[in-house]
This record gives structure tokens, C-alpha cells and sequence, in this order.
């Protein structure tokens, strides 16, 4: 019972920490500023021509940091899981089709008033 699955919920705000606030996009060869912000290694490159500072939070940045492995993984594990999750689309698709052919077949009723029985007072 330990294990639950995971919610999609918690796949978006995953998302939003792996957004590269520059351009928005999940991070490519992210890098981690000693201030601790995370940008991608090329959209830090651009900003470090213009100005030695953290695009965040304007910290002199004296060096490109290098690539966050961890972090870098974990972007890669996340774009995986998204085209999983695509795939399984095509798949459930196919077993909507099976299911609406047998819920032809299938007459429920879900009229909620059935035949009300008088009561008849014995005695
Ligand atoms: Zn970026
Ligand atoms: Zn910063």
C-alpha cells in the first residue's frame, strides 16, 4: 500500500520546476547558477554576453555553470514519459471502438422509478 500511483497532477508541477523561465521551454542541458537557479546551458550562454548576472534574481554570475546531470535526467525521463503517454492514446482508441459495439448489444435500464407497490392494510 506503500506505493500509490502517481497522479497527473503531480507530473504538472514536475513540469512547471523543469521550465526554463527564458524560454519556457523544459530545460536543455540545464545548468544550476550558485544562486540556485536553473536555465538552459544556451539561454544562459545569451544572457551572460549581455550581462554577468542571474536572469532570476541579478546575482553576478563570474562563470557559465556546468550541466546539471541530475537535472538533466530527470528532463529526459519526464519528455519520455510524455511520449508514452501519447502512445497510449492511440491504443485506448481501439478499445473505445470494442466497447461502444458491445454497449450496442447491452439495453440497461436507468430509469430510477419502478413500479410502486401499494400497500394494502391487512388485519
Ligand atoms: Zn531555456
Ligand atoms: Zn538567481
Amino acid at each position: 500500500m506503500a506505493s500509490a500511483p502517481a497522479s497527473s497532477s503531480e507530473t504538472c508541477s514536475l513540469d512547471e520546476h523543469l521550465t526554463c523561465s527564458i524560454c519556457m521551454e523544459m530545460f536543455e542541458d540545464p545548468v544550476t547558477t550558485d544562486c540556485g537557479h536553473s536555465f538552459c546551458k544556451k539561454c544562459l550562454d545569451l544572457c551572460h554576453e549581455y550581462a554577468h548576472l542571474c536572469p532570476m534574481c541579478k546575482k553576478p554570475l563570474s562563470r557559465i555553470p556546468d550541466v546539471n546531470i541530475v537535472l538533466r535526467d530527470i528532463v529526459q525521463q519526464q519528455k519520455v514519459e510524455k511520449i508514452k503517454e501519447e502512445d497510449d492514446d492511440i491504443y485506448t482508441g481501439e478499445d473505445i471502438y470494442t466497447d461502444q459495439t458491445q454497449r450496442g448489444r447491452r439495453r440497461c435500464n436507468t430509469l430510477g422509478r419502478g413500479r410502486q407497490s401499494t400497500r394494502r392494510e391487512t388485519g
